[in-house]
């Protein structure tokens, strides 16, 4: 079968590197792709926001199954339109990827399907959202409605820092994404990303990833796309998972169903697992960037025929059979760490060289996959975004997976680069120096 994948980023990178081993798939198109997929099928260069252009191409290539990897084009509603069309889309609907699109939906659906998460409120006027605060306690959690790229996020230490807060956003901080706000109580324990593959009834669960979203070692400086991540998570035990299935994504999917808007794709849940048990802490409508990487790497199996069967409503009543393809039993812990431009997640310089990609490639257990790349007019290698390599390995451990990661890092060629040196410290039991 022919697949068409939408995005360019390491997340798509990982996802075609996978799709492309499956025995069912012939070719991986891509669009607009990056010099990683380029070898793996043909890349297209129409943007992944482009939506009309995107549906031109897709009645051009004519794919057996559409992938969509990041939010813009879901939340721009390309599944319904192409849906619409005949072809068989892994990735929700318009409706659907409210989730993720509005925080504001996303929390009323929580409420309305009793999924545990933050006490919260919306607002789109300053007083009203300053009472609120005074009910609260410190720290704070701000955050714009829309997407806003990860940073429509405030946490505020102090009372004073919130209201300036609350009148930055509502005064268009973040354009129409932040013309709507909600104030959350603040959550504490550890996060873990959870990925659902799901019909929109049927649930086939992969294992829990972590990620580390700030851009220092010690998990300090500012907030980052993500600067690495590994699975399995170990906070995520057995029992945990359990309740995350019966008490979160088991009751969304059933209500999302009910209100007319099943959920078909992958439901990123970002889970904070607290004293009290797991609590929401968002949800996203795609793949986590790089938490993807990480479980394309460590998966064993077959991912072609349960992302199908998302898309074709063939998971409920056969889960079992999908998880046995996928085998989810012989899962290899996996980390990847993400080299990024210095400078990133502020402004930084663009255009400079990267070699090493192949020695580290050659290592054992390790895949380099390619986010922020060009090739210049000489073929040469070179950094054009912030998040710019994912150097990813498995291992028999996660310990070995992350030296193994750690070696690839150093066999790359980038003065102009930069990584965390901790990724995985809390798996690895303790502190991250
Ligand atoms: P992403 O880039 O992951 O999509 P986002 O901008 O959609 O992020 P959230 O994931 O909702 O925003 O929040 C970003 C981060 O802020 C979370 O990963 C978490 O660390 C922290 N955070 C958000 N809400 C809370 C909360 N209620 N309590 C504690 N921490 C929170």
């Amino acid at each position: 079968m022919n697949i068409l994948l939408i995005g360019s980023g390491g997340r798509e990178h990982a996802l075609a590197w996978k799709i492309s081993q499956s025995s069912l798939v012939d070719v991986v198109h891509a669009t607009p792709g990056n010099p990683g997929m380029d070898v793996i099928g043909p890349c297209f260069d129409v943007a992944a926001d482009d939506i009309d252009n995107l549906v031109k191409l897709t009645l051009q290539v004519e794919p057996d199954l559409v992938v969509i990897g990041p939010e813009a084009p879901l939340a721009l509603g390309l599944a319904d339109i192409l849906r619409a069309r005949g072809f068989d889309v892994f990735g929700p609907s318009k409706a659907a990827a409210q989730l993720e699109s509005s925080k504001a939906f996303s929390k009323a659906c929580m409420k309305a399907y009793g999924v545990p998460t933050a006490a919260y409120g919306t607002f789109t006027a300053p007083a009203p959202a300053k009472a609120f605060l005074r009910t609260l306690e410190a720290p704070y959690v701000l955050k714009a409605d829309g997407l806003a790229g990860g940073k429509g996020v405030v946490i505020a230490d102090t009372l004073e820092d919130a209201d300036a807060g609350v009148d930055d956003m509502l005064s268009g901080q973040f354009g129409a994404a932040s013309a709507t706000l909600v104030i959350e109580e603040f959550m504490h324990g550890e996060e873990a990303s959870i990925f659902v593959l799901t019909d929109g009834v049927g649930a086939v669960y992969l294992p829990a990833a972590q990620d580390h979203k700030r851009v220092g070692d010690g998990d300090t400086g500012p907030n980052t796309g993500g600067m690495g991540a590994y699975a399995p998570a170990p906070v995520v035990s057995e029992a945990v998972m359990d309740r995350i299935k019966r008490e979160i994504v088991q009751p969304m999917l059933k209500g999302m169903a009910a209100d007319g808007m099943p959920y078909q794709g992958v439901l990123y849940v970002g889970v904070m697992v607290t004293e009290a048990g797991p609590k929401v802490v968002e949800f996203n409508a795609r793949f986590g960037d790089p938490e993807c990487q990480v479980l394309m790497k460590g998966l064993t199996g077959d991912i072609v025929p349960a992302i199908l069967g998302a898309a074709t409503g063939a998971l409920e009543g056969n889960e079992t059979a999908f998880e046995a393809l996928l085998e989810l039993d012989t899962f290899q812990p996996s980390a990847t760490v993400v080299l990024a431009s210095k400078g990133y997640p502020g402004s930084y310089a663009m255009g400079s060289v990267i070699n090493g990609m192949a020695e580290a490639n050659h290592l054992p257990g390790v895949t380099v996959f390619q986010a922020g790349t060009d090739r210049d007019s000489e073929g040469a290698l070179v950094a054009i975004g912030g998040r710019v390599l994912n150097v990813t390995a498995s291992g028999a451990t996660l310990e070995e997976a992350i030296s193994r990661a750690y070696a690839g890092v150093d066999r790359i060629d980038w003065p102009e680069g930069f990584c965390r040196r901790d990724i995985g410290w809390r798996a690895l039991g303790g502190s991250s120096s």
